[in-house]
């Protein structure tokens, strides 16, 4: 299997077979991202996938599950990954679910008719950064995309038969507004009804603007009672049932996992006693390791 570059997928997409058909990202400019920066954009061939998916077939022939590498598959042509998913239907037969990440201009850039005939090819459960629920901090982040236009294009998805897990940033609109981030956050879910929502605290490694505004402070990051109080306000306003709270990011402040709404209680309690842990440092910011694991 041909990889370019580092491989990123979501933790909860582990046991699933990873298929590189493009490398890099065609956005490659959210504010806090330096995932792709070093890898030119492009498309991975046909004859390339093919080759893939043969050594897929001898290696996990009972593989029922594709994550389409790099950092937006989804920007492909609806033509183009209709393709792909048929190499994968043709090699792979058991495989139930092809997904990848998505971006909300992705979704802007395919008609209802052609997401409904990806959907109809397995094409599913798409990982979306959707971030924040404020203007302001999307047009920070540089996603390229309103609170209101995500909404439209994410139930554009929904009418065509498709989930999506939705990832959002603590902390993403910075010190103070933790409130505010919040709700609008979970009034966007609350709208649009992903399945999962995967959370993560907003950290940056250098070479994107974000790790320079933290460095000038340009841009204050939350504080640890910051990070918690966004996380309380975010389960208490969040109206989901039967989807997943995946919150094991290691940036993120407390390790919380369970599905909404029947675990919220159990959630918030976590909330709660990661506070009372913190309490001497609550209006410290992190210390950050690799992957903005939080160190203290
Ligand atoms: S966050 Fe996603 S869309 Fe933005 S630059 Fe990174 S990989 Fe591309």
């Amino acid at each position: 299997m041909k990889y370019t570059g580092q491989v990123y997928r979501p933790p909860f997409e582990a046991r699933s077979l990873l298929l590189q058909v493009t490398r890099g990202c065609s956005h490659n400019s959210c504010s806090f991202c330096t995932m792709y920066r070093d890898v030119p954009f492009g498309i991975e061939s046909f004859e390339q996938i093919g080759e893939d998916l043969k050594e897929a077939r001898e290696l996990f022939p009972a593989a029922r599950r594709v994550f389409l590498e790099n950092g937006d598959a989804f920007c492909l042509s609806a033509e183009r990954l209709a393709r792909i998913a048929e190499m994968i239907h043709e090699y792979l037969p058991l495989t139930e679910i092809i997904t990848m990440y998505a971006s909300v201009l992705n979704i802007r850039d395919k008609t209802d008719a052609e997401l409904k005939m990806l959907r109809d090819l397995g094409i599913d459960q798409l990982n979306v950064g959707v971030e924040s629920g404020l203007d302001d901090a999307l047009r920070y982040m540089n996603k390229g995309y309103t609170a209101a236009e995500a909404v439209r294009e994410l139930k554009r998805l929904r009418s065509a038969g498709m989930d999506y897990a939705a990832n959002v940033i603590l902390g993403g609109a910075g010190s103070g507004r933790q409130r505010e981030n919040a709700e609008a956050t979970a009034a966007l879910l609350n709208e649009t009804r992903p399945y999962l929502v995967f959370t993560g605290t907003l950290h940056s490694e250098p070479g994107c603007p974000l790790h320079e505004d933290l460095r000038t402070g340009a841009f204050r990051e939350n504080t640890f009672r910051e990070y918690l109080e966004e996380e309380e306000c975010l389960l208490e306003n969040l109206k989901l049932q039967g989807c997943y709270f995946f919150g094991l990011h290691p940036s993120n402040v407390v390790q919380a996992y369970g599905v909404l709404d029947r675990d919220k209680e159990k959630l918030l309690g976590e909330v709660r006693r990661r506070k009372e842990e913190l309490r001497e440092v609550l209006d410290l910011q992190p210390l950050r390791g690799g992957e903005g694991a939080v160190l203290l």
